[in-house]
C-alpha cells in the first residue's frame, strides 16, 4: 500500500500558537505520518498557548492511536535573525525576556543544544505572517508596514532556509503558506501583505534551485484558499450586507464567496492542507521542488463569479 511514512523523521513547524489555524494541522498531519514535531511559537502567543496545552484545551488525539504531543516549543520570533537584531525595549518587554535568544539564529542554537550538532530537522514549515497595516488599501500603506509584512511574512522564510537549511538533513523539505492575493486583486489584503506573498511564492522558486543545488532539499509553498483562523479572523470586517445582518469579517466572506465560486462548492479545510504538507514533506513528493501548490478547492482556476 502506497502510504505517506514519516517515520524517524523530525519537523519544525514554526506559527503555531493555538489549533484554530493551518500551523496545528500540519503539526498533527505530520505527526499522524509518524514525524516527531517541534514548534515555534511567536513569544507573544506562547504563554496562552502553554496555558492551553497545560490545561488540556488542546487534546488532539491521532489517527492511529496516540496524541498529538510536541518534542519541543520554542519561543521564536521570525523578524529576527540574530539576537542583536532584537531591539532593547522588545527584549526587555515581559513578553520576550524570560525567552532570551527568540531569534531564528536562536532557534538552531536550541536545536543544537537539544539534538546536537549535526542536522536533526527533516521538514521545516513556515506558516506565520504578520502584516502591521494589512487592514490599510496599499495607497494608504507606509514604508514601515509595507517592509514589516514583507519582513515578518516573507524574508522570515528565507532567513529560515538560510539558517535552518545546514540543519536539515538531506533530501529534506521546506514549506510555506501563501494566498492567491499574491497574484490577484483581493481587497482588503493590504498593508503590502499581497507583496509579502507573492515575494513569498517568487523565493520559493529561486530558493529551491539555491538549496537543492547546495543541500539537496526541497523548497515548496502551498497557495491555500480561506480559513478563519486566529491571525486571518483579525484582517479585517468586511463591507455590511444589503439584508441589514451583521457585516461578515474579510475571512468570513473570502470563504462564503469561495465556496459559492469554486469548482468544489466547498470550504477549504486546515486538514486539507495540512495532508498535502505531509505529501510534499515525505519521499512521495521526492519530485517537486520550488512549486506553488494550490489547495483552494479549484477556486484559483475560475474567470468568472458564478455566484
Ligand atoms: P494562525 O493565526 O494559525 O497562524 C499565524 C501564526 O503566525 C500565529 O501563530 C502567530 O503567532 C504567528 N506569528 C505572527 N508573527 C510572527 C513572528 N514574527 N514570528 C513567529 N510567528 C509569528 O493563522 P493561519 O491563517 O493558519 O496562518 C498561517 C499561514 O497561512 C500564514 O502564512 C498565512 O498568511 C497563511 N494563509 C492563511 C490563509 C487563511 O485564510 N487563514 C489563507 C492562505 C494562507
Amino acid at each position: 500500500m502506497l502510504s505517506i511514512d514519516l517515520t524517524g523523521k523530525r519537523a519544525l513547524v514554526a506559527g503555531v500558537a493555538d489549533d484554530g489555524g493551518f500551523g496545528f494541522a500540519i503539526a498533527k498531519a505530520l505527526a499522524e505520518a509518524g514525524a516527531t514535531v517541534c514548534v515555534g511559537t511567536w513569544p507573544p502567543a506562547l504563554g496562552i498557548f502553554q496555558t492551553l496545552l497545560r490545561r488540556g484545551k488542546l487534546d488532539t488525539a491521532l489517527a492511529g492511536g496516540g496524541a498529538l504531543e510536541f518534542e519541543k516549543i520554542y519561543p521564536f520570533d521570525a523578524e529576527y535573525d540574530t539576537f542583536d537584531d532584537v531591539p532593547a525595549d522588545v527584549r526587555e518587554s515581559k513578553r520576550y525576556k524570560e525567552h532570551g535568544d527568540v531569534s531564528i539564529d536562536g532557534c538552531v542554537a536550541r536545536l543544537k543544544s537539544d539534538f546536537g550538532e549535526a542536522p536533526c530537522l527533516d521538514v521545516v514549515v513556515h506558516s506565520l505572517a504578520n502584516g502591521p497595516e494589512v487592514g490599510r488599501d496599499l495607497l494608504a500603506t507606509s514604508r514601515r508596514g509595507y517592509l514589516g509584512a514583507v519582513g515578518a511574512s516573507a524574508y522570515s522564510h528565507v532567513s529560515m532556509v538560510q539558517r535552518l537549511g545546514p540543519m536539515v538533513r538531506p533530501g529534506g523539505s521546506f514549506l510555506s503558506l501563501s494566498y492567491m492575493a499574491s497574484e490577484r486583486v483581493i481587497p482588503g489584503y493590504g498593508g503590502g501583505m499581497s507583496s509579502a506573498k507573492a515575494a513569498l511564492e517568487s523565493d520559493t522558486r529561486v530558493l529551491a534551485f539555491e538549496a537543492g543545488r547546495a543541500w539537496g532539499h526541497r523548497v515548496n509553498c502551498i497557495s491555500a484558499g480561506p480559513l478563519a483562523s486566529r491571525a486571518a479572523s483579525a484582517i479585517g470586517k468586511g463591507e455590511a450586507g444589503d439584508d441589514g445582518k451583521k457585516p461578515q469579517s474579510f475571512v468570513e466572506q473570502m470563504i462564503d464567496y469561495c465556496k459559492a465560486n469554486s469548482p468544489l462548492p466547498e470550504a477549504i479545510t486546515a486538514r486539507d492542507v495540512a495532508a498535502t504538507v505531509a505529501f510534499l514533506a515525505s519521499p512521495l513528493g521526492a519530485g517537486i521542488t520550488g512549486s506553488v501548490i494550490y489547495v483552494d478547492k479549484g477556486f484559483h482556476t475560475m474567470g468568472k463569479a458564478i455566484a
